[in-house]
C-alpha cells in the first residue's frame, strides 16, 4: 500500500448485512424508485425527529434547493448562511436566482455567531436589505443556539432553514431532537456516505407546515400533481395530471429508502459511540498543543466531525505540516471548511472579511470520527497526531 493512501479515513459509512439484505430485497421487488419504502422512510424520519412531515430527496443539496423555493426565494432576494460550511448551503440561494451572503463564526462554538448575526440584521434592516432566508448550519453536529437565532428571525421577519447535514441524532439545548423544526421553517439532512447515516446519496427536508411540505413534494417531482384539488382544469380522464409548478427530478429511490429505513434506528447508538470516542480524544489530546472542539452542553452534538485546531502559541508546526504528516502516516485527516466567502466564485459577488472563520480555517484539522472506529484505531490516531506535533 502506498504511503500516501489513507488507511483510517476521517469518516466512513457503517453497512451491515441487514442493510445489504434490505437493499437487495428492493431489487427483487416491483418498485425501484419513489414508492412505498420512500413513504415509510419519510414517516419514520419525521417520527424520529418529532416533526410532522419529511420529504425525502436525492441529496441534501436538492433538499436545500426546494426548501428555498418553497419559502419563495427568487431573483432579488438574499439568503444568509454561515461561512464555515459546505458550498451547498450557499449555492441553493443562487439556484433560485437569489444572492448569498455570509455570517462569521463564534470562535468558541464554531457555529454561526449570534452576535455577528444580530449586528448584521440591524444594519440590513436600516438599509432595507434584509435576507429572506437564514440558513444556520449545525457544524460538526453541534446544534446552533437556535433559540437566539429563532428570536432574531422573528424580530426581523426572516425565514429559517436549518442545515442539519451533520446533526441527525443530536439534541438542542432544550433536549428536543434536531429536526423537530421548533425553531425553523424547514430542517435539512444529508445521507451522503460520510455523514452519520447514509442512503448512498440522499437527503430530506422536514417541516411542521403542511403547505411547505406539499410544495416541496411537488418541487422534487417536476411540479406534477394527480390531486384534483390542486388542478386548475377538470380532469381529462384517469391518466390526467397537471404541472402546477416548475419542479425537478429530485426523487429518492426505493433502494435508498430501504437503506435509510435500515440505518435510521441505529443512529442513537452510533451517536453514543461517537460521544465515547470524542471523550477519549478529549482526555488523551488535552496535553497536546491543540484547541479541542466544543462539546456544547447542554446541547447534544451529532458529532459528525471531530475538529482540532493547531495552537500556534504552543507549537511551531503548521496545519499543513501536521496534515501532511498525518496523511503520510495513513490517517485520513481533512479540513472543514474553507470559508465559503473566500471562494473565488463568491468573492466576485461579495467581498467581506470574516476574521474568526478565516483564523479558524488556518488552524483546523478534522481527525477520524465514525461509529465503527475501533479503540485501537483511535489510539493510532492519537499517537500519530502527537508525533506530527513534535
Ligand atoms: C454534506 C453537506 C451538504 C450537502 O449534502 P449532499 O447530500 O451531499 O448534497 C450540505 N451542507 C452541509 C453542511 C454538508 O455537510
Amino acid at each position: 500500500m502506498s504511503k500516501s493512501m489513507a488507511t483510517i479515513p476521517y469518516g466512513r459509512q457503517n453497512i451491515s448485512d441487514a442493510d445489504i439484505e434490505a437493499v437487495a430485497a428492493v431489487l427483487r421487488s416491483d418498485f425501484l424508485t419513489q414508492g412505498p419504502l420512500v413513504l415509510s422512510f419519510e414517516r419514520e424520519l419525521a417520527r424520529f425527529c418529532d416533526a410532522t412531515h419529511a420529504v425525502a430527496v436525492n441529496s441534501a443539496t436538492s433538499a436545500l434547493h426546494i426548501a428555498c423555493l418553497a419559502l419563495g426565494v427568487g431573483s432579488g432576494d438574499l439568503v444568509w448562511t454561515c461561512t464555515n460550511t459546505f458550498l451547498a448551503s450557499a449555492n441553493c440561494a443562487l439556484y433560485c436566482g437569489a444572492e448569498a451572503d455570509f455570517i462569521d463564526i463564534d470562535a468558541a462554538t464554531l457555529n454561526m455567531s449570534v452576535v455577528d448575526l444580530e449586528q448584521r440584521l440591524a444594519m440590513a434592516a436600516s438599509g432595507r436589505r434584509l435576507p429572506k432566508v437564514l440558513i444556520p448550519v449545525h457544524f460538526g453536529g453541534l446544534p446552533c443556539d437556535m433559540e437566539a437565532i429563532a428570536a432574531l428571525a422573528r424580530k426581523y421577519n426572516v425565514r429559517v432553514i436549518e442545515d442539519a447535514s451533520h446533526a441527525i441524532g443530536g439534541r438542542y439545548a432544550d433536549g428536543s431532537p434536531v429536526g423537530n423544526c421548533r425553531y425553523s421553517d424547514i430542517t435539512v439532512f444529508s445521507f451522503h456516505p460520510v455523514k452519520i447515516m447514509t442512503t448512498g446519496e440522499g437527503g430530506a427536508a422536514l417541516t411542521n407546515d403542511s403547505q411547505l411540505a406539499r410544495s416541496m413534494e411537488l418541487l422534487r417531482a417536476h411540479g406534477m400533481t394527480r390531486d384534483v384539488g390542486e388542478m386548475t382544469r377538470p380532469s381529462d380522464g384517469p391518466w390526467y395530471y397537471e404541472q402546477v409548478a416548475l419542479g425537478y427530478n429530485y426523487r429518492m429511490t426505493e433502494l435508498q429508502a430501504a437503506l435509510g429505513l435500515s440505518q435510521l434506528p441505529k443512529v442513537p447508538h452510533w451517536v453514543q459511540r461517537r460521544h465515547a470516542l470524542a471523550g477519549q480524544y478529549d482526555s488523551q489530546l488535552a496535553t497536546l498543543p491543540l484547541v479541542l472542539p466544543p462539546r456544547g452542553e447542554p446541547a447534544y452534538s451529532g458529532l459528525h466531525l471531530y475538529v482540532v485546531q493547531i495552537d500556534e502559541n504552543r507549537t511551531t508546526r503548521t496545519r499543513a505540516q501536521v496534515f501532511e504528516a498525518m496523511r503520510a502516516a495513513g490517517i485520513g485527516v481533512n479540513v472543514h471548511y474553507i470559508p465559503v466567502h473566500t471562494q473565488p466564485y463568491f468573492r466576485r459577488r461579495v467581498q467581506r472579511s470574516l476574521p474568526h472563520a478565516e483564523a479558524y480555517y488556518r488552524r483546523c484539522l478534522t481527525i477520524p470520527m465514525y461509529a465503527s472506529l475501533t479503540d485501537d484505531e483511535l489510539r493510532t490516531v492519537i499517537v500519530r497526531l502527537a508525533e506530527a506535533l513534535q
